[in-house]
């Protein structure tokens, strides 16, 4: 009998087609289609209060946003015992605490110069669009009734955690390292852990630590695989998150707030898409199209999740497999970047800080201007990194300029959408550091190389 092809009809085709795409593909329409399908939704639901509006409100946040937690909340799973294992091995692996010192000092320069850059920026580019002088003196008032007291929570956050004193910095040592792990905004803690338990271990005799070593890299890898499950799921999981914010996202707050919001949605698209990848070609040595192709599954987890922490674990997997990172240099610099380097945030704080400013009417003298700057980049250190969580010590900057913090009240409203575009500067700078810092140890490692052909 003759073998024939199975007959495929034309639906069963496009199935297959769908299937064959690559997966980054995938996640990027189910991006598309949540966040289209979502805003034509909320365009066409009428008014708030409406029976239409409080529907769609009970789908958007009753199913779409329940399907895209499983997905968040799996990568979010294996933070923890992905950031404790990779920064024991890589701190072990870089071995000998004077080599560890010089990746460390190299990336604590990455993170300050690139946020003093992205800082700078934001200035400016508040100071020329001034988005703050029009706004109406009705929208700011509707805003302060319907967040203020969303806005007071923040400012008793901020003034409860921080403050810059010596506190600021023993707290970063924890009493208890497992209550620290528990806790999103104690991820300096675990850091500290572990890249003191890899020094210890990279101190010790290699057959010593050989067992431990090697069952590290065994849960490493299976948390990998974890990761590798949820991704699958990410398409599905990016359609429900963004699903769930563009319906229920205020178009009319938006569409008041119309000029902050470009403003810095524009500057964060600029830093993302001109300055850093100018940065990845002259200091990570990919072209700029390479860096923004391989790393477009990572910069789809940043901006649908709103979270450096739960994408830290697809930062690490594309630093290694789509740009040949060694383990040990991703492993050690991309937890630290994913925790205290946040260049979107720096920029986004300049920007919201001079609009709030105008919007209050207080001069901002040229001193101030450089001190909201270095502020900027000191706070978004100790921004955790999960949605909103640049937002409460944004307003110790506030205070420091004259500001009223609970002006914060007017952005809460928009700052989802903010949110979700400065978390991908915010984990893009750091899969350039580990390229920069890959490339570096290259060729020291090259020049130490003793030369066999004297
Ligand atoms: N969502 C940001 C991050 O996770 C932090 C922030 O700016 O709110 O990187």
């Amino acid at each position: 009998m003759e073998d024939r092809p199975p007959q495929t009809s034309g639906l069963g085709r496009g199935w297959q087609k769908l299937f064959a795409l690559t997966l980054p593909t995938k996640i990027l329409l189910g991006l598309l289609l949540g966040g289209v399908l979502g805003s034509v939704l909320n365009a066409t639901a009428g008014a708030e209060g409406s029976e239409a509006h409080e529907r769609l409100t009970w789908w958007a946040n009753e199913v779409a946003r329940p399907i895209g937690d499983v997905f968040l909340r799996l990568l979010f799973m294996v933070v923890v015992p992905l950031v404790f294992s990779s920064l024991v091995l890589g701190a072990a692996g870089l071995g000998g605490s004077h080599h560890l010192g010089r990746v460390g000092v190299r990336a604590m320069l990455w993170f300050m110069l690139t946020s003093a850059l992205a800082a700078v920026l934001g200035v400016l580019l508040a100071v020329v669009v001034q988005p703050g002088v029009s706004l109406s003196p009705e929208i700011v008032n509707e805003e302060m009734v319907r967040y203020g007291s969303a806005a007071i929570e923040k400012v008793e956050t901020a003034q409860q955690g921080t403050g810059f004193s010596l506190r600021t910095f023993t707290n970063i040592i924890p009493e208890n390292v497992v209550g620290s792990a528990g806790d999103n905004k104690k991820a300096l803690g675990v850091i500290l852990f572990a890249l003191l338990i890899g020094v210890a271990v990279g101190g010790m005799p290699r057959g010593r630590t050989r067992a431990f070593r090697d069952a590290l890299e065994t849960f490493y890898e299976a948390c990998v695989k974890i990761l590798g499950f949820a991704m699958r799921l990410a398409p599905v999981g990016v359609f429900g998150l963004i699903f769930a914010v563009t319906a229920t996202l205020g178009f009319e707050v938006l569409s008041a707030l119309a000029t902050y919001v470009a403003t810095a949605i524009a500057g964060l698209l600029f830093y993302q898409f001109v300055i850093l990848p100018i940065l990845a070609k002259f200091f990570g040595g990919v072209s700029p199209w390479t860096f923004l192709v391989k790393s477009r599954a990572l910069m789809i987890t940043a901006f649908s999740t709103s979270s450096s922490n739960a994408t830290l674990p697809t930062t690490i997997r594309t630093a290694e497999e789509n740009f040949g990172v060694p383990r040990e240099v991703a492993g050690f610099s991309l937890p630290l970047g994913a925790t205290m380097n946040m260049n979107g945030t720096a920029m986004f704080m300049c920007i919201t800080v001079l609009f709030l400013a105008q919007v209050d009417g207080v001069e901002i003298s040229f001193a101030n201007l450089m001190l909201i700057v270095v502020l900027a980049m000191m706070v978004a250190v100790g921004a955790a990194g999960v949605p909103g969580g640049g937002l409460p010590l944004m307003t110790i900057i506030l205070s420091q300029v004259g500001v009223r913090p609970e002006l914060i009240a007017l952005i809460i409203g928009t700052d989802r959408i903010v949110d979700m575009t400065r978390t991908v500067p915010n984990i893009s700078s750091d899969l350039i550091c580990s390229l920069w810092l890959a490339r570096k140890e290259k060729s020291a490692a090259v020049s130490s190389t003793p030369d066999r052909h004297p």
